[in-house]
């Protein structure tokens, strides 16, 4: 628990983020935290924790326009923060003072900027005390992405989500729903979508746009039976380009479902059994159990498809050794995708509400080991984010064999292609590229399934304009 006061109003939220990672390392321990900058060019700060005084100053050059005046001023008491909390606390945090979502977006400015990839690892370290091991890791990243990421304005991405999971997890704080509770919604759903696909598909159409990769994710889209999923792809046209299909929750996978998948095209597909331990899925609230997990990973290999499988670090009761015996499992079965997830105390979790996040000590430990055994098992990093708190200030990171990254993922992740999506709850990102203010711009449909039915018309109209507009 902390207070924190601070004259930077606009700075707050952001700053109080940072505060947060400290937080999670002492949760018993309460402390006070001040930060006064006088306002104006906010050149001098003084941060007071649980009664020990800093002060620093900002040499940088400070730009005149209001988005680089934020930046800087932003990075300036961040690291300032870091260093008072750091210097109390005795404490380095993987990501140092960073707490964006997408620390690569640091590595592309630095090396946009002149910053040779082998120079890059010093120079993120220098500016916001990211620590050695994670610089390395982004270069690394970065490195993996040439040849995958594109920033190319003909291209789009097209999404489709399915909302609706078996049942829910209790770490889950995407949009989906148990399908028991929205049965009588399934049809009037399936239809309503194909409706939203073809209208999107004939916008992208018009604009001449290309669409570079196609993502059906959910929830759980294998959640709909082989007929109905048939529905749902039979209106999405695409071929011969990168298309994954979320096929998450084992117990959902049949025969006659990847049947359809193949059938489409689908050439990606995920298999997530999280952690091979039944307790902890039980505990987690996943309705399936490791054997489920290998049987429907041995079927789903029968196919063609490229498989990615997830595991996340930091189950609650799980060791670092439980941990590493699930990622030696998995890695013997050379699923062409590998990503780690780090747990993340996200609001709309019933985690978030549970003390058991004190449990997550383990997790940079559980990290550590993933990243060198990957790595040292031919699998290398090729996207990462963070989401906020997540505990241990640490991430979710992607691995592939060599020449199986999933552009999909790193144009997604790195916000370079725009995104057309459809669905409850999918949100469609245009990329704005204009030399003074490149920026996103977003439409984002309802979440709730049965609103999404009530107001189809009138949203399905708003989301046009929108697309008409941002894929000009
Ligand atoms: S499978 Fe994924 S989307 Fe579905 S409830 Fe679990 S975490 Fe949420």
């Amino acid at each position: 628990m902390f207070d924190f006061i601070t004259d930077t109003e606009e700075y707050k939220a952001e700053l109080a983020e940072l505060i947060r990672q400290f937080d999670a390392y002492c949760p018993s321990e309460s402390f006070s935290v001040e930060l006064l900058s006088g306002g104006g060019e906010m050149r001098n700060v003084e941060i007071t924790v649980s009664g020990e005084k800093f002060c620093y100053s900002n040499t940088a050059e400070i730009p005149r326009d209001k988005l680089g005046f934020r930046k800087i001023t932003l990075r300036f008491l961040k690291n300032s923060l870091y260093a008072a909390l750091n210097a109390v606390f005795k404490r380095d945090l993987p990501w140092g003072a960073l707490t964006g979502v997408r620390p690569s977006r640091l590595a592309y400015e630095l090396f946009n900027g002149g910053v040779a990839l082998e120079e890059l690892p010093e120079a993120l370290s220098g500016t916001y005390g990211i620590s050695e091991s994670k610089s390395a890791l982004l270069a690394d990243i970065l490195s993996n992405q040439r040849g995958y990421f594109t920033d190319d304005g003909n291209y789009v991405n097209f999404y489709v989500h399915i909302p609706l999971c078996p049942t829910r997890c209790k770490y889950c704080s995407f949009v989906s729903v148990a399908i028991d509770k929205q049965k009588k919604f399934i049809l009037p759903y399936v239809d309503a979508l194909k409706k939203e696909i073809i209208s999107s598909v004939g916008l992208i159409k018009e604009s001449n746009k290309k669409v570079l990769s196609v993502y059906i994710g959910g929830g759980t889209p294998t959640v709909l039976d082989a007929e109905l999923l048939n529905e749902v792809l039979s209106a999405i046209p695409y071929k011969n380009i990168e298309y994954t299909c979320e096929a998450g929750r084992p117990e959902t996978i049949t025969r006659d479902k990847l049947k359809v998948l193949a059938r489409h095209g689908v050439n990606r597909i995920s298999v997530n059994p999280q952690t091979l331990f039944d307790e902890t899925l039980k505990n987690i609230g996943r309705d399936h159990t490791a054997a489920d997990f290998f049987k429907a990973y041995s079927l789903a290999r029968e196919f063609d498809f490229n498989l990615n499988v997830d595991l996340i670090a930091g189950l609650p009761d799980e060791t670092p050794q439980m941990f590493s015996s699930t990622l030696d499992r998995i890695m013997e079965l050379r699923p062409e995708n590998i990503t780690v997830h780090t747990l993340s105390k996200k609001r709309g979790s019933v985690f978030a509400e549970e003390d058991t996040l004190r449990e997550y000590r383990y997790t940079e430990q559980m990290m550590d080991y993933a990243h060198t055994a990957l790595k040292n098992s031919g699998y290398v990093p090729y996207y990462l984010y963070r989401q906020k708190q997540m505990v241990g200030n640490l991430e979710n990171a992607g691995y592939a064999l060599k020449g199986k990254q999933s552009i999909n993922n790193i144009t997604t992740m790195e916000e370079s292609v725009s995104v057309i999506a459809c669905g409850a709850g999918a949100i469609s990102k245009a990329v704005i590229k204009q030399s003074d203010n490149s920026h996103i711009e977003r439409y984002a449909n309802i979440k709730d399934i049965k609103q999404y039915l009530e107001q189809f018309d009138e949203r399905e109209n708003k989301k046009q304009l929108f697309l008409k507009n941002s894929l000009q």
